[in-house]
């Protein structure tokens, strides 16, 4: 149960005042909370921070303000001169007002005389505020940002919050929406260290809030000053506190020893065209210890595309089989489940395992079918995408859960698994090499295998950059390319529709390219229908079709060994890990590929350096770090545009150093007092609610 302490916060947007349905919606697009499919809060919005400020202390004067300058100035209203009646449209209604200095003229486009008249009486004395235009010598103000009698100067802000926009919400309607959640702030009881609080000079929560939001001095909204540092903290001790009572719920449910004697881990052995690499080997070890170890398995497996993930957690699936239980393998996509399906498939059926598939795609009979094979206990081994959390979806016997490509799914879905079974072992896999900080805050302490060489045989992948008019020959060369048999991938940019600058998408690219390569030219992408995904993929893994136009749909996990080049059209408009992780697959068999960056001029300074870095290196550790870099606000794990993925306040750029604080912290609390009861606790629970990580404050025991 939610504290009622939080209850004033814990209200739809749409109660607060000036915001409707509709005003609401947009609100959602600026709030930086994961809302999955709850309606937005107050409380969201405490945290939707400003980017920068509008700086309005300067008041020289009207006849001293500069060109261009953001100016307050008080004066006296002389006369109001309104356009003449049905004339023309673009003459400005203008008001005449001066100060010591001179005089100045307040101009307004299609203006409402009645709210001009009520906002600045004649002979009356106001404060306005905004931008100082000089035409011919005569100082202008077009449309002042704020006007206010002067005996209500004070709610003046002098220094004003600017917050992330979106189109048509205006941010009078944005700033009176997070006054009045901030209004609805109770006292809440401080759940920081004292001492911890005193060292970092951290302002109260509330003091925090109200510094950002109210700002004196643009210093007060830095990303690096103490007020935002210590809504960071907050929310990374949030995390971490809720990561570790995941986990330790996670390790209470505790597992059973899972061991095999080899029937079939043998025969798949036998059956694959290669030999595992050592750091395969090594993972593997590390995995059947913990299978075999009664107490739960939480481990990520973490390696670079084409490091060969796929095939440790099919070896792993056997082990659970051969133990007497089931396994399930999820993947973020349809096209990645099938293709999962597709690799295991003829293996599996070598080895005698019993192997099904299940999507939002197996309807009817089939599904009925799988469902009471997974009941029943008649199925081994079940592959599929989200659909494997719902809750008609039931398992005789789960006892390993792998997750392929896990930052695509949220904490949420996590524990949906886990709700699955009974105290399943985990098994997480990331093709994304993330750095290490952002392993503890996605992950917590989960343990970590990785694979750190990629199979033998491999040949690096040569990696060029072109500019866009020289597209014609780059076709001519992928001609005979596909004359000489090869396979290749065109990658093309997802058309939004607010974009302005028409981009080639998909299909356009498809329509250009079809006259010159024929039936050996195939097209997919996240529009299309599953079948016809199936198919597109089917006949170019089968190499019917030698050239596939995609969209990013192929980004993770797509395996077709014998592709060998890799071209991605505007590729400047590709952030690096997405780069990377397209260019990963080709380069998985052993002839010789490349890929091909085509650009667009002109190429800004960090497309410049990330088409520079993909040149330089293939280092996907490398790569993600100087993501993180160039990037700084960004996506890494796949979540939300602004900001540190997965945080809404915290910067992993700038409060790096508090997260290792955040974990030690968290653990040290959870040592103490892991039922969170105690005076700190309950003030911490607040803390988690505030985060919106409520899900594992319903983990404790004593809710
Ligand atoms: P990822 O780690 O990106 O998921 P995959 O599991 O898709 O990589 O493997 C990439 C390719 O490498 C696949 O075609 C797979 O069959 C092959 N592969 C995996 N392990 C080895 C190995 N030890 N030697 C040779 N090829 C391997
Ligand atoms: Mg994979």
């Amino acid at each position: 149960m939610r504290p009622t302490v939080l209850d004033p916060l814990f209200v739809p947007i749409t109660s607060l005042a000036g915001v409707g349905p509709k005003v609401g919606l947009l609100i959602e697009r600026v709030v930086p909370a994961d809302l999955g499919d709850r309606a937005a809060r107050a409380a969201d919005l405490l945290f939707v921070l400003p980017n920068t400020v509008i700086d309005r202390r300067n008041r020289p004067g009207i006849a001293l303000s500069a060109e261009g300058q953001i100016v307050t100035l008080e004066v006296r209203v002389d006369r109001h001169q309104p356009p003449p009646p049905r004339g023309n449209r673009s003459v400005p209604y203008r008001v005449y007002a001066h100060d010591d200095t001179g005089e100045v003229a307040l101009t307004f486009f299609h203006a409402h005389a009645a709210y001009l008249q009520k906002m600045l009486p004649e002979g009356e004395r106001v404060v306005i505020s905004g931008r100082m235009e000089w035409f011919n010598g005569r100082p202008t103000m077009v449309h002042p940002d704020h006007i206010a009698p002067i005996d209500e100067a004070e709610g003046l802000p002098l220094v004003e919050p600017v917050y992330p926009l979106t189109a048509g919400l205006s941010a009078k309607v944005l700033r009176r929406a997070i006054g009045q959640a901030l209004g609805r702030l109770p006292e809440l009881p401080e759940w920081q260290d004292d001492a911890f609080m005193r060292r970092h000079t951290f302002p109260s929560f509330s003091d925090a809030l109200a510094r950002i939001h109210y700002p004196k001095d643009p210093i007060d909204v830095a990303v690096e000053g103490s007020a935002w540092r210590r809504l960071g903290y907050d929310e990374l001790l949030a995390g971490q506190v809720s990561l570790a009572l995941v986990r330790a719920r996670i390790r209470r449910l505790s597992g059973r020893p899972l061991t095999g004697d080899g029937r079939i881990v043998e025969k798949l052995r036998a059956a694959l065209p290669y030999k595992l690499t050592p750091s395969q080997e090594f993972a593997l070890g590390e995995i059947n210890a913990d299978l075999a170890d009664p107490e739960r398995m939480l481990r990520l497996l973490q390696g670079d595309v084409g490091s060969g993930k796929t095939v440790v957690a099919l070896l792993a699936m056997a082990r659970a089989v051969e133990a007497g239980g089931q396994a399930a393998l999820m993947a973020p996509t349809e096209i990645l489940a099938r293709q999962h399906l597709a690799t295991i498939a003829p293996l599996a059926e070598k080895a005698g395992l019993r192997l099904a598939i299940l999507t939002g795609r197996e309807k009817g009979r089939e599904r009925a079918e799988t469902l009471a094979g997974l009941a029943g206990g008649e199925i081994d081994i079940v592959v599929g995408t989200h659909a494997l959390f719902q809750e008609s979806v039931t398992f005789h016997d789960l006892v390993l859960a792998v997750v392929d490509e896990q930052h695509r799914f949220g904490v949420h879905q996590r524990l949906a698994i886990t709700a699955k079974g009974d105290a399943p072992d985990m098994l997480v896999m990331t093709a994304t090499p993330i750095p290490r900080t952002l392993v503890l805050t996605a992950f917590g302490d989960m343990d970590v295998s990785k694979l750190t060489e990629k199979p033998a045989g491999r040949q690096p992948i040569r990696t060029v950059t072109l500019p866009m008019e020289r597209l014609d020959e780059l076709v001519g060369r992928m001609l005979d390319a596909v004359a000489d048999g090869q396979k290749i991938y065109w990658i093309c940019p997802l058309v939004e529709e607010s974009e302005e600058i028409k981009l080639m998408s998909a299909e356009d690219r498809f329509a250009s390219l079809k006259p010159l390569f024929g039936d050996r030219i195939g097209l997919v992408h996240g529009r299309m229908k599953g079948a016809e995904k199936d198919e597109a993929m089917r006949s170019f893994k089968q190499g019917e079709t030698r050239i596939l136009i995609a969209t990013t749909v192929i980004e993770v996990g797509v395996d077709v060994p014998d592709a060998t080049i890799m071209v991605i059209e505007h590729a400047e408009r590709f952030g690096l890990a997405q780069l990377h992780q397209l260019r990963g697959r080709v380069g998985r068999g052993d002839k010789p590929s490349s890929c091909v960056l085509l650009y667009k001029e002109p190429l800004g300074e960090t497309a410049k350096r990330r088409l520079s870095v993909m040149r330089e290196t293939e280092d996907g550790f490398k790569i993600a770090e100087e993501d993180l870099k160039l990037r700084g606000e960004g996506e890494l794990l796949g979540t939300r545009q602004s900001g540190t993925p997965g945080f809404q306040v915290a910067r992993l750029e700038f409060h790096a150093d508090l997260l290792e604080a955040a974990r030690d912290d968290a653990r040290l609390i959870l040592s103490r007092d892991p039922e969170l009861q105690s005076e700190r606790g309950g003030a911490l629970r607040l803390l988690l609610y505030l985060f919106g990580r409520d899900e594992a404050v319903r983990l404790l025991r004593a809710g």
